[in-house]
Protein backbone atom coordinates (compact mmCIF):
# COMPACT_ATOMS: atom_id res chain seq x y z
CA UNK A 1 0.00 0.00 0.00
CA UNK A 2 1.49 2.87 -1.17
CA UNK A 3 1.24 5.93 1.84
CA UNK A 4 1.52 9.65 0.92
CA UNK A 5 1.66 12.84 2.95
CA UNK A 6 -1.44 14.75 2.34
CA UNK A 7 -1.25 18.16 2.51
CA UNK A 8 -4.91 18.88 2.85
CA UNK A 9 -5.06 16.43 5.49
CA UNK A 10 -2.13 16.75 7.18
CA UNK A 11 -1.55 13.69 7.63
CA UNK A 12 0.29 10.17 5.55
CA UNK A 13 -2.55 8.91 4.11
CA UNK A 14 -2.85 5.42 2.20
CA UNK A 15 -3.56 6.23 -1.91
CA UNK A 16 -6.33 5.09 -3.77
CA UNK A 17 -6.98 6.55 -7.08
CA UNK A 18 -10.23 7.36 -8.24
CA UNK A 19 -9.40 5.25 -11.16
CA UNK A 20 -6.98 2.61 -10.99
CA UNK A 21 -7.21 2.77 -15.42
CA UNK A 22 -6.06 6.12 -15.33
CA UNK A 23 -4.03 7.62 -12.61
CA UNK A 24 -3.44 11.36 -12.54
CA UNK A 25 -1.12 13.31 -11.22
CA UNK A 26 -0.19 17.28 -12.02
CA UNK A 27 3.01 19.17 -11.03
CA UNK A 28 4.05 22.69 -12.22
CA UNK A 29 6.35 23.06 -14.38
CA UNK A 30 9.00 25.88 -15.61
CA UNK A 31 8.07 29.24 -16.41
CA UNK A 32 10.61 29.01 -19.45
CA UNK A 33 12.52 32.27 -19.17
CA UNK A 34 15.94 31.27 -18.12
CA UNK A 35 17.94 28.22 -16.91
CA UNK A 36 16.69 26.05 -13.73
CA UNK A 37 18.48 25.98 -10.86
CA UNK A 38 19.31 23.44 -8.45
CA UNK A 39 16.31 23.91 -6.44
CA UNK A 40 13.78 23.98 -9.50
CA UNK A 41 15.19 20.33 -10.43
CA UNK A 42 13.79 18.98 -6.97
CA UNK A 43 10.31 18.82 -7.81
CA UNK A 44 10.67 17.10 -11.05
CA UNK A 45 12.94 14.70 -9.27
CA UNK A 46 11.04 13.68 -6.69
CA UNK A 47 7.45 13.14 -8.78
CA UNK A 48 9.67 11.39 -10.75
CA UNK A 49 10.12 8.87 -8.56
CA UNK A 50 6.31 8.93 -7.42
CA UNK A 51 5.51 8.39 -11.38
CA UNK A 52 7.56 5.44 -11.81
CA UNK A 53 6.00 4.25 -8.80
CA UNK A 54 2.58 5.16 -9.71
CA UNK A 55 3.55 3.21 -13.37
CA UNK A 56 4.87 -0.16 -11.12
CA UNK A 57 1.82 -0.30 -8.93
CA UNK A 58 -1.08 0.25 -12.03
CA UNK A 59 0.59 0.14 -14.92
CA UNK A 60 2.64 2.02 -17.35
CA UNK A 61 -0.26 2.80 -19.43
CA UNK A 62 -2.69 3.70 -16.43
CA UNK A 63 -1.12 6.82 -15.39
CA UNK A 64 -1.33 9.89 -17.05
CA UNK A 65 1.47 12.59 -15.63
CA UNK A 66 0.74 16.42 -16.83
CA UNK A 67 3.74 19.17 -16.10
CA UNK A 68 3.09 22.29 -18.02
CA UNK A 69 5.40 24.57 -19.59
CA UNK A 70 4.43 28.23 -18.24
CA UNK A 71 5.22 30.06 -21.85
CA UNK A 72 3.44 33.44 -21.56
CA UNK A 73 4.52 35.40 -18.25
CA UNK A 74 5.58 38.93 -17.52
CA UNK A 75 9.50 37.37 -16.81
CA UNK A 76 9.52 36.18 -20.61
CA UNK A 77 8.18 39.39 -22.15
CA UNK A 78 10.90 40.99 -19.94
CA UNK A 79 13.68 38.72 -21.07
CA UNK A 80 12.52 38.88 -24.41
CA UNK A 81 12.78 42.82 -24.30
CA UNK A 82 15.66 42.70 -23.18
CA UNK A 83 17.45 40.22 -25.62
CA UNK A 84 15.28 42.19 -28.43
CA UNK A 85 13.68 39.02 -29.96
CA UNK A 86 10.13 38.05 -29.62
CA UNK A 87 9.09 35.74 -26.74
CA UNK A 88 8.82 32.44 -29.22
CA UNK A 89 12.64 32.47 -29.25
CA UNK A 90 12.82 32.85 -25.56
CA UNK A 91 10.45 30.12 -24.36
CA UNK A 92 11.61 27.67 -27.65
CA UNK A 93 14.97 28.12 -26.35
CA UNK A 94 14.37 27.25 -22.60
CA UNK A 95 12.31 24.53 -22.70
CA UNK A 96 14.72 22.86 -25.45
CA UNK A 97 17.39 23.19 -22.76
CA UNK A 98 15.30 22.02 -20.20
CA UNK A 99 14.38 19.03 -21.14
CA UNK A 100 17.55 18.38 -22.41
CA UNK A 101 18.72 18.99 -18.44
CA UNK A 102 15.77 17.11 -16.77
CA UNK A 103 16.85 14.06 -19.41
CA UNK A 104 20.09 14.36 -18.00
CA UNK A 105 19.30 13.76 -14.38
CA UNK A 106 17.39 10.71 -15.45
CA UNK A 107 13.78 12.14 -15.30
CA UNK A 108 11.37 10.60 -17.71
CA UNK A 109 9.31 12.94 -19.92
CA UNK A 110 5.73 13.30 -18.59
CA UNK A 111 2.72 11.78 -20.31
CA UNK A 112 1.72 15.38 -20.96
CA UNK A 113 3.29 18.56 -21.16
CA UNK A 114 0.89 21.14 -21.61
CA UNK A 115 1.56 24.49 -23.07
CA UNK A 116 -0.14 28.15 -21.72
CA UNK A 117 -0.56 29.15 -25.57
CA UNK A 118 -2.17 25.78 -26.33
CA UNK A 119 -4.63 25.93 -23.69
CA UNK A 120 -5.78 29.67 -24.22
CA UNK A 121 -9.01 28.90 -25.30
CA UNK A 122 -9.90 26.63 -22.59
CA UNK A 123 -8.51 29.48 -19.81
CA UNK A 124 -10.78 32.08 -21.20
CA UNK A 125 -13.77 29.33 -21.40
CA UNK A 126 -12.87 28.72 -17.86
CA UNK A 127 -12.55 32.85 -16.73
CA UNK A 128 -15.81 32.91 -18.64
CA UNK A 129 -17.74 30.30 -16.41
CA UNK A 130 -16.31 31.55 -12.96
CA UNK A 131 -17.64 35.19 -14.25
CA UNK A 132 -21.07 33.71 -14.80
CA UNK A 133 -21.67 31.78 -12.12
CA UNK A 134 -20.42 35.12 -10.13
CA UNK A 135 -17.36 33.72 -8.57
CA UNK A 136 -15.06 36.34 -10.57
CA UNK A 137 -15.42 40.12 -11.80
CA UNK A 138 -14.07 42.54 -14.90
CA UNK A 139 -12.55 45.61 -13.68
CA UNK A 140 -10.77 47.77 -16.28
CA UNK A 141 -9.66 45.11 -18.29
CA UNK A 142 -8.81 42.74 -15.71
CA UNK A 143 -10.98 40.19 -14.48
CA UNK A 144 -10.12 39.12 -10.80
CA UNK A 145 -11.64 35.75 -8.67
CA UNK A 146 -13.51 36.90 -5.98
CA UNK A 147 -12.34 35.46 -2.85
CA UNK A 148 -15.48 36.42 -0.25
CA UNK A 149 -17.39 34.11 -3.18
CA UNK A 150 -15.91 31.05 -1.80
CA UNK A 151 -16.00 30.23 2.13
CA UNK A 152 -12.91 27.57 1.68
CA UNK A 153 -10.44 30.39 0.97
CA UNK A 154 -7.23 29.58 3.21
CA UNK A 155 -8.31 26.09 3.91
CA UNK A 156 -5.26 23.94 1.91
CA UNK A 157 -2.79 26.69 3.35
CA UNK A 158 -4.44 27.05 7.17
CA UNK A 159 -4.74 30.51 6.62
CA UNK A 160 -7.36 32.08 8.96
CA UNK A 161 -9.28 35.41 6.84
CA UNK A 162 -6.96 37.66 9.29
CA UNK A 163 -3.53 35.70 8.20
CA UNK A 164 -4.74 36.36 4.51
CA UNK A 165 -5.38 39.88 4.44
CA UNK A 166 -2.21 40.73 6.55
CA UNK A 167 -1.12 38.80 3.36
CA UNK A 168 -2.57 41.03 0.72
CA UNK A 169 -0.51 43.42 -0.46
CA UNK A 170 -0.21 46.87 1.28
CA UNK A 171 -0.49 48.70 -1.60
CA UNK A 172 -4.12 47.40 -3.59
CA UNK A 173 -5.24 48.20 -6.99
CA UNK A 174 -7.68 50.30 -7.61
CA UNK A 175 -9.95 47.24 -9.97
CA UNK A 176 -9.92 44.77 -6.87
CA UNK A 177 -12.57 44.40 -4.76
CA UNK A 178 -10.77 42.92 -2.08
CA UNK A 179 -7.15 43.10 -1.56
CA UNK A 180 -6.98 39.04 -1.67
CA UNK A 181 -8.67 38.79 -4.99
CA UNK A 182 -6.62 37.64 -7.78
CA UNK A 183 -6.09 38.21 -11.59
CA UNK A 184 -7.41 35.58 -13.90
CA UNK A 185 -6.83 37.75 -17.13
CA UNK A 186 -4.92 41.33 -17.45
CA UNK A 187 -4.83 43.27 -20.06
CA UNK A 188 -2.23 43.18 -22.68
CA UNK A 189 -0.46 46.59 -24.85
CA UNK A 190 -0.57 46.42 -28.38
CA UNK A 191 3.06 45.63 -28.60
CA UNK A 192 2.45 42.72 -25.57
CA UNK A 193 1.68 39.36 -26.36
CA UNK A 194 -2.00 38.66 -26.07
CA UNK A 195 -5.44 36.93 -27.16
CA UNK A 196 -8.26 38.21 -27.85
CA UNK A 197 -11.36 37.69 -25.22
CA UNK A 198 -14.69 38.54 -24.19
CA UNK A 199 -12.98 41.06 -21.33
CA UNK A 200 -10.75 42.37 -24.38
CA UNK A 201 -7.48 41.79 -25.38
CA UNK A 202 -4.95 40.31 -22.71
CA UNK A 203 -3.60 37.15 -21.06
CA UNK A 204 -4.01 34.81 -18.24
CA UNK A 205 -3.13 35.25 -14.72
CA UNK A 206 -0.50 32.74 -13.39
CA UNK A 207 -2.67 30.18 -11.43
CA UNK A 208 -5.94 30.00 -13.61
CA UNK A 209 -3.63 28.30 -16.22
CA UNK A 210 -2.93 25.35 -14.28
CA UNK A 211 -6.56 24.98 -13.18
CA UNK A 212 -7.59 25.17 -16.91
CA UNK A 213 -5.07 22.93 -18.43
CA UNK A 214 -5.88 20.55 -15.43
CA UNK A 215 -9.63 20.58 -16.22
CA UNK A 216 -8.68 19.79 -19.98
CA UNK A 217 -6.57 17.03 -19.84
CA UNK A 218 -6.70 14.88 -16.86
CA UNK A 219 -10.41 15.95 -15.47
CA UNK A 220 -12.12 17.53 -12.74
CA UNK A 221 -11.22 16.04 -10.08
CA UNK A 222 -7.72 14.31 -9.86
CA UNK A 223 -5.64 12.40 -8.04
CA UNK A 224 -2.22 13.99 -6.95
CA UNK A 225 -1.19 17.76 -7.73
CA UNK A 226 2.57 18.34 -6.83
CA UNK A 227 4.91 21.30 -6.37
CA UNK A 228 7.06 23.43 -4.13
CA UNK A 229 6.04 23.87 -0.52
CA UNK A 230 6.06 27.54 -1.93
CA UNK A 231 3.69 27.75 -3.79
CA UNK A 232 1.01 26.42 -1.74
CA UNK A 233 -0.04 29.81 -1.04
CA UNK A 234 -1.25 31.60 -3.21
CA UNK A 235 -0.74 29.47 -6.23
CA UNK A 236 -2.40 26.43 -4.83
CA UNK A 237 -4.83 27.74 -2.66
CA UNK A 238 -6.25 29.93 -5.92
CA UNK A 239 -5.95 26.95 -7.76
CA UNK A 240 -8.22 25.26 -5.26
CA UNK A 241 -10.54 28.36 -5.70
CA UNK A 242 -10.62 28.53 -9.49
CA UNK A 243 -11.40 24.83 -9.66
CA UNK A 244 -13.58 23.85 -7.08
CA UNK A 245 -15.98 27.34 -8.08
CA UNK A 246 -15.90 26.17 -11.78
CA UNK A 247 -16.84 23.04 -10.34
CA UNK A 248 -20.08 23.23 -8.37
CA UNK A 249 -18.05 22.44 -5.61
CA UNK A 250 -16.58 19.48 -6.95
CA UNK A 251 -12.98 18.19 -4.77
CA UNK A 252 -10.22 19.18 -7.01
CA UNK A 253 -7.39 17.55 -5.82
CA UNK A 254 -7.24 14.34 -3.42
CA UNK A 255 -3.75 14.30 -2.77
CA UNK A 256 -1.77 17.58 -2.43
CA UNK A 257 2.01 16.98 -2.15
CA UNK A 258 4.96 19.65 -1.62
CA UNK A 259 8.63 19.20 -1.62
CA UNK A 260 10.63 20.68 0.92
CA UNK A 261 13.46 23.34 -0.17
CA UNK A 262 16.84 23.40 -1.20
CA UNK A 263 19.84 25.17 0.52
CA UNK A 264 23.38 25.42 -0.75
CA UNK A 265 26.08 24.70 1.84
CA UNK A 266 23.43 25.97 4.64
CA UNK A 267 22.55 28.92 2.91
CA UNK A 268 19.11 30.07 1.02
CA UNK A 269 20.04 29.97 -2.39
CA UNK A 270 19.62 33.39 -4.30
CA UNK A 271 20.87 36.16 -6.58
CA UNK A 272 21.86 38.06 -3.80
CA UNK A 273 23.59 35.69 -2.07
CA UNK A 274 25.62 34.36 -5.12
CA UNK A 275 25.20 30.92 -4.99
CA UNK A 276 22.69 29.89 -7.27
CA UNK A 277 23.71 26.79 -9.09
CA UNK A 278 22.18 26.25 -12.60
CA UNK A 279 21.21 22.66 -13.71
CA UNK A 280 22.91 23.26 -17.08
CA UNK A 281 26.27 23.93 -15.84
CA UNK A 282 25.91 21.53 -13.23
CA UNK A 283 25.49 18.39 -15.78
CA UNK A 284 28.67 19.26 -17.81
CA UNK A 285 30.67 18.89 -14.53
CA UNK A 286 28.60 16.01 -12.80
CA UNK A 287 27.24 12.74 -14.16
CA UNK A 288 23.88 13.31 -14.01
CA UNK A 289 23.17 10.30 -11.95
CA UNK A 290 25.26 12.03 -8.93
CA UNK A 291 23.12 14.95 -8.90
CA UNK A 292 20.22 12.35 -9.10
CA UNK A 293 21.52 10.50 -6.44
CA UNK A 294 22.74 13.77 -3.92
CA UNK A 295 18.61 14.44 -4.33
CA UNK A 296 17.25 11.79 -3.76
CA UNK A 297 19.64 11.63 0.04
CA UNK A 298 17.20 13.32 2.14
CA UNK A 299 13.38 12.99 2.18
CA UNK A 300 11.67 14.91 -0.16
CA UNK A 301 9.78 16.82 3.09
CA UNK A 302 12.91 17.64 4.48
CA UNK A 303 15.15 20.74 3.30
CA UNK A 304 18.07 19.18 1.20
CA UNK A 305 21.05 20.94 2.27
CA UNK A 306 22.99 20.89 -1.50
CA UNK A 307 27.24 20.72 -0.45
CA UNK A 308 29.86 19.74 -2.72
CA UNK A 309 30.89 17.16 0.26
CA UNK A 310 27.27 15.30 -0.72
CA UNK A 311 27.97 15.06 -4.13
CA UNK A 312 31.41 13.96 -3.80
CA UNK A 313 29.83 11.23 -1.59
CA UNK A 314 26.75 10.35 -3.61
CA UNK A 315 29.80 9.98 -7.19
CA UNK A 316 31.70 7.47 -4.37
CA UNK A 317 28.72 5.90 -3.98
CA UNK A 318 27.73 5.37 -7.51
CA UNK A 319 31.40 4.12 -7.91
CA UNK A 320 31.01 1.58 -5.34
CA UNK A 321 27.59 0.21 -7.35
CA UNK A 322 28.69 0.36 -10.37
CA UNK A 323 31.98 -1.28 -9.44
CA UNK A 324 29.55 -4.51 -7.63
CA UNK A 325 28.01 -4.83 -10.91
CA UNK A 326 31.07 -4.94 -13.14
CA UNK A 327 32.38 -7.21 -10.76
CA UNK A 328 29.66 -9.47 -10.71
CA UNK A 329 28.71 -9.49 -14.53
CA UNK A 330 29.77 -12.86 -14.83
CA UNK A 331 26.89 -14.20 -13.02
CA UNK A 332 24.11 -15.72 -14.59
CA UNK A 333 21.23 -13.48 -15.38
CA UNK A 334 17.81 -13.73 -13.78
CA UNK A 335 14.72 -11.93 -13.41
CA UNK A 336 13.85 -10.37 -10.40
CA UNK A 337 11.71 -7.85 -8.74
CA UNK A 338 12.68 -4.91 -6.28
CA UNK A 339 13.26 -6.62 -2.71
CA UNK A 340 10.34 -5.60 -0.05
CA UNK A 341 12.25 -3.67 2.75
CA UNK A 342 13.89 -1.66 -0.61
CA UNK A 343 9.51 -1.36 -1.82
CA UNK A 344 8.61 -0.38 1.52
CA UNK A 345 10.75 2.37 1.91
CA UNK A 346 9.14 3.92 -1.05
CA UNK A 347 5.77 3.21 -0.82
CA UNK A 348 6.15 4.70 3.24
CA UNK A 349 6.03 8.52 1.55
CA UNK A 350 8.78 8.08 -1.14
CA UNK A 351 11.47 7.59 1.72
CA UNK A 352 14.52 7.98 -0.44
CA UNK A 353 17.41 7.83 2.04
CA UNK A 354 15.89 5.05 3.56
CA UNK A 355 15.41 3.78 -0.53
CA UNK A 356 19.19 4.09 -0.98
CA UNK A 357 20.62 2.53 2.41
CA UNK A 358 18.75 -0.68 1.31
CA UNK A 359 20.39 -0.25 -2.43
CA UNK A 360 23.71 -0.43 -0.60
CA UNK A 361 22.35 -2.94 1.17
CA UNK A 362 21.04 -4.98 -1.83
CA UNK A 363 25.02 -4.53 -3.41
CA UNK A 364 26.07 -5.78 -0.56
CA UNK A 365 24.95 -8.97 -0.84
CA UNK A 366 25.62 -9.67 -4.18
CA UNK A 367 28.84 -9.84 -2.99
CA UNK A 368 27.90 -11.28 0.49
CA UNK A 369 25.58 -14.29 -0.28
CA UNK A 370 27.14 -17.95 -0.27
CA UNK A 371 25.70 -19.26 -3.19
CA UNK A 372 25.59 -18.38 -6.92
CA UNK A 373 22.10 -18.39 -7.21
CA UNK A 374 21.28 -15.94 -4.15
CA UNK A 375 24.55 -13.48 -6.00
CA UNK A 376 22.61 -13.70 -9.10
CA UNK A 377 19.41 -12.71 -7.70
CA UNK A 378 20.66 -10.42 -5.56
CA UNK A 379 22.60 -8.61 -8.84
CA UNK A 380 18.75 -8.60 -10.37
CA UNK A 381 17.39 -6.71 -7.48
CA UNK A 382 19.92 -3.94 -7.43
CA UNK A 383 19.01 -3.42 -10.91
CA UNK A 384 15.47 -3.56 -10.20
CA UNK A 385 15.38 -1.45 -7.26
CA UNK A 386 18.03 0.94 -8.73
CA UNK A 387 15.79 1.57 -12.19
CA UNK A 388 12.47 2.79 -9.74
CA UNK A 389 15.06 5.48 -8.42
CA UNK A 390 16.29 6.15 -11.91
CA UNK A 391 20.17 4.88 -11.33
CA UNK A 392 22.84 2.43 -12.56
CA UNK A 393 21.26 3.55 -15.97
CA UNK A 394 24.32 3.54 -18.16
CA UNK A 395 26.54 0.17 -18.70
CA UNK A 396 28.88 0.19 -15.81
CA UNK A 397 32.30 -0.40 -17.83
CA UNK A 398 31.23 3.20 -19.43
CA UNK A 399 30.76 5.01 -16.03
CA UNK A 400 33.83 3.30 -14.23
CA UNK A 401 35.63 4.66 -17.64
CA UNK A 402 34.53 8.44 -17.09
CA UNK A 403 34.51 8.08 -13.29
CA UNK A 404 38.19 6.41 -13.22
CA UNK A 405 39.75 9.13 -10.67
CA UNK A 406 43.68 9.35 -11.50
CA UNK A 407 42.80 9.68 -15.29
CA UNK A 408 40.23 12.02 -14.77
CA UNK A 409 42.07 14.39 -13.05
CA UNK A 410 45.61 14.31 -15.34
CA UNK A 411 42.86 14.07 -18.00
CA UNK A 412 41.27 17.32 -16.41
CA UNK A 413 44.13 19.48 -15.78
CA UNK A 414 45.33 18.88 -19.24
CA UNK A 415 42.08 20.34 -20.78
CA UNK A 416 41.96 23.16 -18.72
CA UNK A 417 45.29 24.11 -19.78
CA UNK A 418 44.32 24.15 -23.57
CA UNK A 419 40.77 25.78 -22.72
CA UNK A 420 43.25 28.60 -21.26
CA UNK A 421 45.70 28.62 -23.90
CA UNK A 422 42.22 28.69 -26.48
CA UNK A 423 40.61 31.87 -24.74
CA UNK A 424 44.11 33.74 -24.85
CA UNK A 425 44.34 32.77 -28.40
CA UNK A 426 40.70 34.77 -29.08
CA UNK A 427 40.85 37.58 -26.92
CA UNK A 428 44.69 38.01 -29.14
CA UNK A 429 41.78 37.55 -32.08
CA UNK A 430 43.82 34.09 -33.63
CA UNK A 431 41.06 32.22 -34.03
CA UNK A 432 42.33 29.78 -36.16
CA UNK A 433 44.57 28.61 -32.87
CA UNK A 434 41.68 28.69 -31.27
CA UNK A 435 39.75 26.37 -33.31
CA UNK A 436 42.72 24.18 -33.87
CA UNK A 437 43.02 23.27 -29.88
CA UNK A 438 39.31 23.07 -30.31
CA UNK A 439 39.36 20.72 -32.88
CA UNK A 440 42.02 18.62 -31.57
CA UNK A 441 40.33 17.97 -28.18
CA UNK A 442 37.53 17.16 -30.67
CA UNK A 443 39.09 14.46 -31.99
CA UNK A 444 39.64 13.13 -28.62
CA UNK A 445 36.23 12.77 -27.37
CA UNK A 446 36.12 16.14 -25.81
CA UNK A 447 33.44 18.24 -26.15
CA UNK A 448 33.83 22.45 -25.55
CA UNK A 449 31.35 24.16 -24.32
CA UNK A 450 30.82 28.26 -24.13
CA UNK A 451 28.81 29.42 -21.50
CA UNK A 452 28.05 32.58 -19.68
CA UNK A 453 30.54 31.58 -16.85
CA UNK A 454 33.02 30.92 -19.10
CA UNK A 455 33.49 27.78 -21.48
CA UNK A 456 33.61 23.75 -19.63
CA UNK A 457 34.10 20.66 -20.92
CA UNK A 458 32.36 17.00 -21.65
CA UNK A 459 33.30 13.81 -23.11
CA UNK A 460 31.34 13.33 -26.30
CA UNK A 461 28.00 10.91 -26.11
P1 LIG B 1 9.87 29.09 -9.70
O1 LIG B 1 10.72 29.17 -10.92
O2 LIG B 1 10.37 29.92 -8.56
O3 LIG B 1 8.41 29.30 -9.99
O4 LIG B 1 9.99 27.60 -9.17
C1 LIG B 1 9.68 26.46 -9.96
C2 LIG B 1 9.52 25.26 -9.05
O5 LIG B 1 10.72 25.04 -8.31
C3 LIG B 1 8.42 25.41 -8.01
O6 LIG B 1 7.77 24.14 -7.85
C4 LIG B 1 9.17 25.78 -6.76
O7 LIG B 1 8.47 25.38 -5.62
C5 LIG B 1 10.43 25.00 -6.92
N1 LIG B 1 11.57 25.60 -6.20
C6 LIG B 1 12.08 26.85 -6.36
N2 LIG B 1 13.15 27.06 -5.57
C7 LIG B 1 13.35 25.90 -4.88
C8 LIG B 1 14.31 25.47 -3.91
N3 LIG B 1 15.31 26.26 -3.48
N4 LIG B 1 14.20 24.22 -3.43
C9 LIG B 1 13.22 23.40 -3.85
N5 LIG B 1 12.28 23.72 -4.77
C10 LIG B 1 12.34 24.96 -5.29
ZN1 LIG C 1 0.27 25.35 -10.90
Amino acid sequence: MLRLYNTRTRAKDDFQPADPRRVTMYVCGPTVYSFAHIGNARPPIVFDILFRLLRRTYGEDHVVYARNITDVDDKIMKAAATEGVDIDSITERFTRIYREDMALLGVLPPTLEPTVTGAMNVIIDMIERLVASGHAYAEQGHVLFSVASFPEYGRLSGRSPEELLAGARVEVAPYKRDPGDFVLWKPSSDDQPGWDSAFGRGRPGWHVECSAMIERDLGETIDIHGGGIDLVFPHHENEVAQSVCAHGGKLFVNFWMHNGFLKIESEKMSKSEGNVLLVHDLVQKHPGEALRYTMLSAHYRQPLDWTKDALHQSKKNLDRLYRTLDDSRELPLVESDAPDPFLAALYDDLNTPRALAELNEIARRVKSEPTVEGRARARAELLASAELLGLLTQAPEDWLKKEEPELEGDLGARVERLIEARADARKSRDFARADAIRDELLSEGIELVDGPKGTTWRRKS
